[in-house]
């Protein structure tokens, strides 16, 4: 820390993203990326976007938000695009929390959430997650915070429906509920259809892993109006030209390839139900992940061996420090040949064990 580091930050523990080594090539199943090229249309339109460089992006993002309004089945003014969804949290942490207005989400879910309330001097609640890592609904009603709940959750991966989401809703009807979707394509329902009925619904998507444009940086927050509203204050006040050129082009690529998306959904929740049942007979317990990641525990190797042992091999996965978590490991899901390598290295660890 420099003597120049703002007293108001000293204590700011930041967030630590997944691993992304460049020291030799992994197979890697750490950090939730789509193990699938962008569309062919994002690689084009982003391909011909560079020679426009010269010129700032548009910071209305006026021709991605009309594809994505008539795509979503919303108005305009019910969408912003933002740096990755992770800047969508950002705003709304910034825009819909305060010290008054505290903050509340799940003891167990990503771990950017109190990253930005300790950032901002926000007060949080973290509410434990029932034994089995669900979350029980009816431990989120009438807080009087503002509330984050990834759904599915990560990295547990277990989600809520659609009416649970609801009762959520309902129950702090003065109060924000963010639902992130990050994982919401792989089998998660989507509280969407319900934004038009409620005022404090804010739903946050992402590009980074349906439809792989994670090193593009794109995410999106929809909500009614008002909310958008606020969200575009802190945007214009902070960076206008979030989003650049090059990335909404490949978003509007990929809104187009809905079919490409699909199929790769597809594809990932085949791999991932047989890596499912292929853990099961090692011995690991495995939670109903509905996204494009399982959240694994062997009965006879810790998560952190497991993760050192499999990096040894060349395969990264991801190891949580958290007491409650440290015996389990996230795994992406790559294609079906790399699960099958993963399994055959698992059962090999296992094996020598
Ligand atoms: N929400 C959750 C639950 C996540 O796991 C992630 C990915 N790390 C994000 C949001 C942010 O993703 P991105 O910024 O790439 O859209």
């Amino acid at each position: 820390m420099s003597r120049f580091f703002s007293e108001t930050h000293q204590n700011l523990v930041p967030y630590v993203p997944g691993e992304q080594p460049q020291d030799r090539t992994y197979i890697k199943l750490n950090t939730n990326e789509s193990p699938f090229l962008p569309a062919p249309l994002a690689r084009k339109l982003a391909k011909e976007e560079a020679k426009k460089l010269r010129l700032y992006s548009d910071p209305e993002a006026r021709v991605l938000i009309s594809g994505a309004a008539a795509y979503f089945e919303v108005s305009e003014d019910m969408l912003l695009f933002t740096n990755g969804s992770d800047e969508a949290l950002n705003f709304a942490f910034y825009a819909f929390c305060d010290r008054n207005t505290g903050a509340a989400f799940p003891d167990i879910s990503y771990g950017f959430y109190p990253v930005f309330a300790n950032l901002y001097n926000i007060p949080y609640e973290e509410i434990p997650l029932r034994e089995d890592f669900s979350i029980d609904p009816s431990d989120y009603i009438g807080l009087e915070k503002t509330i984050f709940i990834a759904n599915p959750n990560a990295p547990t991966g277990l989600a809520l429906s659609r009416s649970e989401i609801e009762e959520i809703l309902a129950g702090n009807p003065d109060h924000v509920v963010v639902i992130d979707e990050a994982y919401v394509d792989f089998g998660g329902e989507t509280a969407l259809p319900l934004v038009k009925k409620y005022d404090n619904l804010l739903v946050i998507q992402t590009f980074s892993k349906s439809r792989s444009l994670a090193g593009g940086r794109l995410g999106m927050a929809i909500g009614q109006p008002a909310l958008i509203k606020d969200l575009n204050t802190v945007k214009f006040s902070t960076n206008p030209y979030n989003v650049n050129r090059m990335t909404m082009a490949a978003g509007i690529g990929a809104i187009l390839s809905n079919e490409y998306t699909k199929k790769n959904i597809a594809k990932i929740v085949k791999a991932r139900e047989w890596t499912a049942e292929e853990l099961k007979k090692l011995g690991f317990t495995v939670t109903d992940s509905k996204a494009n990641f399982l959240f694994v525990k062997s009965s006879s190797i810790s998560g952190e061996m497991l993760y050192r042992r499999l990096k040894e091999e060349g395969i990264l996965i991801r190891h949580f420090d958290k007491d409650r978590i440290c015996d389990y490991n996230r795994v992406t899901i790559g294609t079906m040949k790399e699960m099958k390598t993963f399994i055959k290295k698992v059962a090999k660890i296992l094996e020598e064990r």
